[in-house]
């Protein structure tokens, strides 16, 4: 080979006095930041920022598969996850659960009847979870099982909690949210990963400005 011609040069930065916009970097202004933030989120594995689990889409399918790889004959309840963490007496929601005909719901870990009047502690976190369905796991309640997993992902977002009786409960969820935490990212784009945009504010601080001074330092 004599000569190859036409590559554009890996970096050629501009000496540009005019522009003092203090966000300007070498990234921005060489354009290295817009190729960085596509190449994360086309190649990016999301991880949830609270227990560093790896994050995946599940579809109903294969949730219904890893439940009927459960057990012969185990007890399960299929929670649908409606407050986690919020404080408040969630009057709302629990009325809104009895109005749609559910009899049973899962507050902070006890079982409650919807019939029952329920108060709760306004200035507490709480955990609500309807229970949607209890099955025992055994061939020929897939159609069942499907139906109420969809009840659930449309009451709770895309999350789902699997109780089983003496057993560890398995958590589930449709969307990139960490089913553990519960911790719920946007499908990574290139925006994410942006320090001029809301959506690449780090989940803590919600907060671009601290993202913002790491990246420059
Ligand atoms: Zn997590």
């Amino acid at each position: 080979m004599e000569s190859i011609e036409g590559l554009s040069p890996a970096i050629s930065i501009d000496q540009k006095s005019t522009n003092r916009n203090p966000r300007s970097t070498v990234g921005t202004v060489t354009e290295i930041y817009d190729y960085m933030r596509l190449l994360y989120a086309r190649i990016g594995i999301p991880h949830c920022p609270k227990c560093g689990k790896e994050i995946h889409k599940q579809t109903i399918d294969q949730m219904v598969d890893q439940i009927m790889a459960m057990p012969e004959r185990a007890k399960i309840q299929l929670l649908a996850p409606v407050v986690r963490g919020r404080k408040g007496e969630h009057a709302k929601v629990l009325e809104h659960a009895r109005k749609s005909g559910y009899v049973r719901v899962r507050i902070d870990g006890n079982l409650y009847e919807l019939s029952e009047e329920i108060k709760l502690e306004k200035n507490i976190k709480h955990n609500i979870e309807i229970v949607v369905d209890r099955l025992i796991v055994k061939e020929g309640i897939e159609k069942r099982l499907t139906d109420s997993i969809e009840t659930v992902m449309e009451l709770s977002n895309g999350l789902m909690t699997v109780d089983v009786t003496d057993g560890q409960p398995v958590n589930f969820s449709q969307s990139f949210s960490c089913p553990d935490c519960g911790v719920s990212v946007d499908e990574v784009e290139p925006r994410s990963f942006s320090f001029n945009n809301p959506f690449g504010a780090c989940l803590n601080v919600s907060a671009w400005g601290i993202r913002w001074s790491l990246m420059r330092s």
